[in-house]
């Protein structure tokens, strides 16, 4: 690992980065955590140099939606590993959602987060705060002082605010305070007692199902009370392709509305579920062929804004339940990439730029981080990836406390080479094919 303060060359890499519409083969120069420069054939001496070739160069990735555990439950997570599960997944910022042990509703819950993720964790952590005081949606959080303390949105996410007049509040405060809403949009009475999808494979199962409009209904809420307080909302793993269509519609009418999609929604479906395996339960739960479909067409044609993991790690004694009793959830950092080349990239939906907005540039603005961006001055967050890098996730490897995936064992083309964050080389793939054979 290289010293934040050293300069670091990064050299014959195809540098993508959407932000200022650049596509080209140069090089990157760090220094003292920062873009130095980006050019061809950049010189500089006694600086440690990083051979990117056959490789892109992009602004580092941003998770907008990610569950580290900490404080209260470090046997399935912590923001250390949970931080080196994001770098080696290529992320290098992640946004850690509010539902700790104590829930993250005050100063101090964010403040330890912070400090915790300063020390430990090799990525930049951004806490959300939640929307109310332990997300049991009668009042609202501290949310200045939360904003004060550092988060960068609220939610509720897991406990889904239902309370209509709450949310109303929530959203006038956060508009006031610059604050994006991020919402787990769930009709918590329409989705009483479901464990997955609501169609011919719940029933098959004799599973109690979910159906496709408790999560609509609260898209099409949250869009309503979004334009009269002026908040912009934002919507967590989005899975139907009814929701798209409120968020589509919207976005026609120029609301201030976006969201984002998890690579489990737009690589499986209710039919992948297999032999009541805990590792396909997740909420929301994966929806039909034809959700699935929908989901692939938003991201490619720009209505689905980011690519977010909802990485939500539980110890393997909790997972290997019936499946009715396990928690819902599944860790997501080390695959989200491989997957979108999988479903996007390698099968022609969308391009290498689109992948990069997804990924970083639009969660950027999401969150509104002064991040996403190569332009000289920015801080030095960095993805280095191989779209040919052929590999297996061995999920007995991951740096992440917990097992709970269902994509074991999957051969992958594409994937992360290398993660900077603030100028520091934080991971590093162990073998990179085509930079091994310059
Ligand atoms: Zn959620
Ligand atoms: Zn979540």
């Amino acid at each position: 690992m290289s010293d934040s303060t050293q300069a670091l060359l990064i050299q014959n890499g195809r540098i993508i980065d959407p932000s200022q519409k650049m596509d080209l083969q140069a090089d990157v120069l760090i220094r003292e955590g920062q873009i130095a420069a980006v050019g061809a054939n950049l010189a500089s001496p006694q600086t440690q140099r990083l051979d990117a070739s056959g490789c892109i160069v992009a602004p580092g990735f941003i998770d907008l939606h990610a569950h580290l555990r900490e404080p209260g439950r470090e046997h399935a997570e912590t923001i250390e590993s949970g931080g080196r599960a994001a770098a080696a997944g290529g992320f290098t910022s992640v946004l850690a959602m509010p539902n700790t042990r104590p829930v993250n509703d005050n100063a101090a819950v964010t403040h330890f987060i912070i400090q915790k993720a300063r020390q430990q964790s090799p990525v930049n952590v951004f806490p959300v705060g939640a929307i109310s005081e332990a997300s049991r949606g009668d009042r609202l959080a501290a949310i200045g002082e939360m904003r004060e303390a550092g988060i960068v949105a609220i939610s509720d996410d897991g406990m889904p605010v239902m309370n209509s007049s709450l949310m109303r509040r929530a959203m006038s405060y956060a508009s006031g305070f610059g604050l994006t809403v991020i919402d787990h949009c769930e009709d918590l009475d329409l989705s009483a007692g479901g464990l997955m999808h609501e169609g011919y494979t719940a029933v098959r199962y004799g599973l109690a199902g979910i159906s496709a409009a408790s999560e609509a209904v609260m898209v099409a809420r949250n869009i309503l009370l979004g334009a009269e307080t002026g908040a912009r909302f934002h919507v967590a793993h989005l899975s139907t392709a009814a929701s798209l269509e409120i968020v589509r519609e919207a976005k026609r009418r120029g609301l201030p509305v976006t969201c984002e999609v998890t690579p489990h929604h737009f690589t499986l479906i209710d039919e992948d579920v297999k032999d009541y395996d805990a590792n396909y339960k997740m909420k929301p739960p994966l929806r039909s062929r034809q959700d699935r479909e929908a989901l692939l067409e938003g991201l490619a044609d720009g209505t689905v804004d980011a690519i977010a993991t909802d990485h939500a790690p539980h110890a393997g004694s909790e997972k290997m339940q019936e499946f009715e009793l396990a928690p819902f959830g599944i860790i997501g950092f080390e695959t989200a990439l491989a997957l979108a080349f999988e479903q996007l990239v390698h099968s022609g939906r969308i391009s290498l730029t689109r992948l990069v907005e997804l990924f970083s540039v639009n969660p950027a603005r999401i969150a509104g981080l002064d991040r996403g961006t190569l332009k000289v001055g920015a801080a030095a967050d960095i993805t280095i990836f191989n779209p040919e890098r052929r590999w297996n996730y061995d999920v007995n490897q991951s740096q992440s406390r917990s097992r709970n995936t269902p994509f074991h064992g999957r051969s992958f083309r594409g994937g992360p080479v290398a993660t900077i964050a603030a100028g520091k080389i934080v991971w590093q793939v162990e073998s990179n094919p085509s930079a091994a054979h310059e």
